[in-house]
């Protein structure tokens, strides 16, 4: 058995290994093989296998810069979803505690906490008050 290993670690030495754009893909392609145990589409298998073969790949490859630079931008595309999503997230939660008013003025937005009844809203930017209902 260590030989085994110790022959595996020689194979590995100078190439790239796995990294999170691995994870993902081998993330990614297990979910379609669950898919596609209830729909009956081969497509689904062979996009699996896709997605399995692109990480072996990218795991056995000697261009370790090129794999790097690919982890890279997959992790920045990653950053930019999961960004979007917070700010979603952060909105509806905004939306629920808060009710966002504009002064009929300058029609500067003005956060007010929801549920307080009828209240006197102060515009910070040109001093109009106006009553609106929290
Ligand atoms: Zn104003």
């Amino acid at each position: 058995m260590s030989r085994f290993r110790e022959r595996f670690a020689r194979f590995m030495a100078g190439r790239y290994g796995a990294d999170k754009l691995c994870r993902y893909l081998i993330g990614i392609s297990l979910v379609l093989m669950f898919a596609g145990v209830f729909v009956w589409n081969t497509w689904l298998d062979v996009l699996a296998i896709i997605f399995l073969a692109i990480c072996y790949f990218r795991m056995f490859s000697k261009n370790i810069g090129k794999r790097f630079e690919e982890n890279q931008k997959f992790e920045r595309l990653l950053f930019r979803i999961t960004e979007v999503f917070k700010k979603w997230r952060y909105k509806i939660q905004q939306m629920r505690q808060y009710h966002i008013y504009h002064c009929p003025n300058c029609s500067q937005k003005i956060r007010i906490p929801r549920g307080k009844g009828k209240v006197s809203i102060h515009c910070p930017k040109c001093n109009t008050d106006f009553i609106k209902k929290s």
